[in-house]
């Protein structure tokens, strides 16, 4: 089966997908983007996922070309165009082609890409079993709530998680978690399940929404806050929620044991509420 590439409205070989040395993407990392996955072969909460790239894009004062109508119409075409089993989708728009310069001008035409490659879920043993995490410093910008291409700071992070052996980074700001590396992050407190809140700190994740939503009709307390780096260390339970990711226990951060060292309760009823939920 191939992977599919799109540029600027048509489809065209992986191998033939190229876009120009001068485009704004490349040279500035100016350009937003999106990850959405298929379960049973439909993308999952395109809807949200296209409110966020607006979002991004006109936080970025950036033309977003394309109407929901025509995103949802290239989407299904590159999946079906893939006939993955279950695929993920990766969409970037950039400001575009033009001669180096960092202040922009209005009338640039933002280059637009799409990929669509087989998607493998996580080994359900790694759920069952849990993760392990480190910490480190979140040197992001002042703008996290931005799907921009601008990647540096979590290249970073997740070249320490490949070098560490474990499976995420989680962020810390001035002593307090923000969320991981390409998830965010949930702690339970006493039964309460607590994340931190929407706003420039973080990017407020498609599936965190997913998974409040499922905490608050399952009666569970809900608080959107930070948590201090000492909090996560003494949290009943740790998890992570993410399109890649879904809902994920955490069972040790730095070396040091989340409750048990199993995934807790509460994460696994969310994980199998979450199931549930795209099955
Ligand atoms: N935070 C960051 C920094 C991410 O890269 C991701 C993955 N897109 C998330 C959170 C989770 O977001 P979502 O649930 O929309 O995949």
């Amino acid at each position: 089966m191939p992977n599919v590439a799109f540029i600027n409205g048509t489809f065209v070989p992986m191998a033939e997908a190229k876009v120009s040395i001068e485009d704004r993407g490349f040279q500035f990392g100016d350009g937003v983007y999106e990850v959405i996955r298929t379960y049973k072969g439909r993308p999952f909460e395109l809807e949200a996922h296209l409110a966020r790239l607006d979002r991004s894009a006109t936080a970025l004062d950036l033309k977003q070309p394309y109407s929901h109508d025509d995103w949802t119409r290239h989407i299904l075409e590159g999946i079906r165009r893939a006939a993955y089993p279950e695929a993920k989708i990766y969409v970037q728009i950039t400001r575009g082609v033009a001669p180096r310069d960092h202040a922009y001008s209005d009338d640039a035409t933002p280059t637009v890409v799409m990929t669509v490659r087989e998607f493998h879920p996580l080994d359900r043993s790694v759920q069952v079993a849990g993760v392990e995490a480190i910490t480190t410093e979140d040197i992001r910008w002042g703008r996290c709530d931005i799907k921009s291409v601008n990647l540096l700071a979590n290249v970073l992070a997740r070249q320490q998680v490949k070098q560490a052996q474990v499976f995420e980074a989680i962020l810390v700001n001035e002593g307090l978690v923000t969320e991981g590396a390409v998830s965010n992050v949930m702690v339970v407190q006493g039964g309460t399940v607590v994340t931190a809140p929407q706003g420039p700190r973080i990017l407020s994740g498609i599936t965190r929404t997913v998974v409040l939503d499922l905490a608050r009709s399952e009666g569970l307390p809900v608080q959107e806050r930070f948590v201090s780096q000492a909090d996560l260390y003494e949290a009943d339970e740790v998890f992570l929620t993410g399109t890649t990711v879904e809902v994920l226990a955490v069972i040790r951060v730095d070396g040091k044991i989340i409750g048990d060292g199993r995934p807790g309760p509460i994460a696994q009823r969310l994980a199998a509420r979450f199931t549930s939920r795209v099955g």
